[in-house]
């Protein structure tokens, strides 16, 4: 067998993808970086949702908002740059394997890369905070080098991306992948393709059903368990009154996180896990909210609309998993993937307590004469969020070890949302992109015939 062309392929040329390939590169590896979407034009302003007839799914128990983004650049096409670290005790309550003294000094990189930028908190929202005890933190978000949001076609690594290939499955021989099968677009080749190691972030339902295609055995167990994503709630405060002008001072005034609605401790605990926190976005015109036909046309003038938007941790449970659809096939041939999804108790109590802290918050807000519009219910699973589908834990249950690698392949690392135990109870991305950074650097030390794994 000749010396295989590349170290290491990445698939998914989205943030997790990018920031992993461009990390094995820095260290001297020759890497190949692919992706099953399109390179868009820099002129696409809008992202369509994938063609659902090419790219099926299927559910089981609820319907599910599957954002997906096939193109080059994944979901950072529609992202809002919010960019957050996640405290100590998010991190240790969803059992991740590492803590802040480990994470810091990625997230210290990726902030100066990725511009994080932190605004300044708008008195409004300062006051409201003071009157209901909560804390209000400024908003933090990813400027990236060209616009006004971070989006990984800016970096080169990601120019030099093959676009428009779909991984399909692994071929694997005692306990290493072999090459990885993936199929051109644009020829209809089904090519096997070799490296030393190999990189997943075709985000975790993508990469589940990846390596459930893989047919890898029991030691894959786990692989599809344990889908989390966040959960949503969403509403629009519609105020009779301008806005205000001018509008706040520096960066991102009329924006802010409150995070006071973790769990944490005894005395503050809630009836389930985990917590959640809530982003305040405007006040800005109502005309540019995007409120599709909610709100009567003569309404849209002289009103205001501030944002306000819940996110909530969800932990796993044994109903709600990804498999492979016996009945259905995409355009490549490959078996579609099917979400099993299921609330438990405790969730219905975490929906409840979304709702009762941003009606709360809102009225708070509230000038006389102002209404709430619900626009995203929290039992609507999809938030764009998911993770877990193959995370990192002890080797009894979790099918990759504390750095993303695959523990029924060695060779093979998970770098995007699938490995990690929850999405937090705030935006992942920054965190996500941490763990991609760690992956990276285990797989380079593996390349480099050094001791990977912890
Ligand atoms: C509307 C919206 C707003 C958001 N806002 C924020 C925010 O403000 N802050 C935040 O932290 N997070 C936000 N997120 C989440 C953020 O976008 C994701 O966390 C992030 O994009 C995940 O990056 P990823 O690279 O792991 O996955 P993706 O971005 O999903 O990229 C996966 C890539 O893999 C490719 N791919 C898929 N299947 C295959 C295959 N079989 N073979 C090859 N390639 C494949 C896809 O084409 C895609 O390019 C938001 C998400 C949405 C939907």
């Amino acid at each position: 067998m000749p010396a295989p062309r590349w170290d290491a392929i990445v698939v998914g040329a989205g943030p997790s993808g990018t920031v992993a390939a461009d990390r094995l590169a820095a260290f001297g590896h020759r890497v190949l970086l692919l992706d099953a979407g399109p390179r868009l034009p820099r002129s696409a302003s809008r992202i369509t949702d994938v063609d659902r007839r090419a790219w099926p799914f299927s559910t089981v128990g609820l319907p599910f908002d599957w954002y997906r983004v096939r193109a080059v650049g994944g979901r950072a096409h529609l992202w809002g740059g919010w960019a957050y670290r996640f405290p100590r005790r998010s991190l240790e309550r969803a059992g991740w394997p590492c803590g802040r003294v480990a994470l810091d000094p990625l997230y210290d990189q990726l902030e100066a890369r990725l511009r994080v930028t932190e605004g300044t908190v708008d008195e409004r929202y300062r006051e409201v905070g003071r009157r209901l005890g909560l804390s209000v933190l400024p908003k933090r978000a990813a400027l990236g080098r060209r616009g006004p949001v971070w989006r990984p076609p800016e970096e080169p690594v990601v120019r030099r991306a093959r676009a428009s290939r779909v991984a399909v499955r692994f071929e694997h021989e005692r306990g290493r992948a072999a090459a990885l099968r993936a199929v051109s677009l644009e020829s209809g080749r089904d090519l096997p393709l070799r490296a030393r190691a190999y990189v997943l972030a075709a985000s975790p339902i993508e990469t589940a059903r990846i390596l459930l295609a893989s047919d890898l055995g029991p030691r894959a167990r786990g692989v599809g368990r344990n889908l989390v994503d966040h959960m949503v709630a969403s509403y629009v405060l519609i105020e009779p009154a301008p806005v205000p002008s001018p509008h706040g001072r520096g960066r991102f005034p009329g924006a802010a996180l409150v995070e006071s609605f973790v769990n944490l401790d005894e005395a503050t605990a809630r009836p389930y896990r985990g917590g959640f926190s809530i982003e305040l976005t405007g006040p800005e015109s109502l005309e540019e909210v995007n409120l599709e036909r909610m709100v009567p046309g003569d309404e849209l003038h002289g009103h205001r609309a501030t944002q306000i938007h819940a996110l909530g941790e969800l932990f796993p449970h044994r109903r709600r998993f990804v498999d492979l659809d016996p009945e259905r096939r995409d355009l490549v041939g490959a078996a579609a993937p099917r979400l099993h999804l299921a609330w438990t108790r405790a969730e219905e109590r975490l929906a409840k307590d979304l709702r009762t802290a941003c009606t709360q918050l809102a009225d708070a807000l509230a000038i006389p004469g102002s209404r709430l519009i619900p626009v995203v219910d929290p039992l609507q699973p999809g938030a764009g969020h998911e993770a877990g589908t193959c995370a990192m834990g002890p080797p009894e249950v979790a099918p990759c070890d504390g750095r993303g690698r695959l523990r029924a392949l060695d060779n093979v690392w998970i770098a995007d949302a699938a490995a990690l135990p929850t999405a937090g109870d705030r935006h992942p991305t920054l965190t996500l992109l941490a763990h991609a950074l760690r992956a990276a650097d285990d797989a380079a030390r593996h390349l480099a015939g050094g001791h990977g794994g912890i």
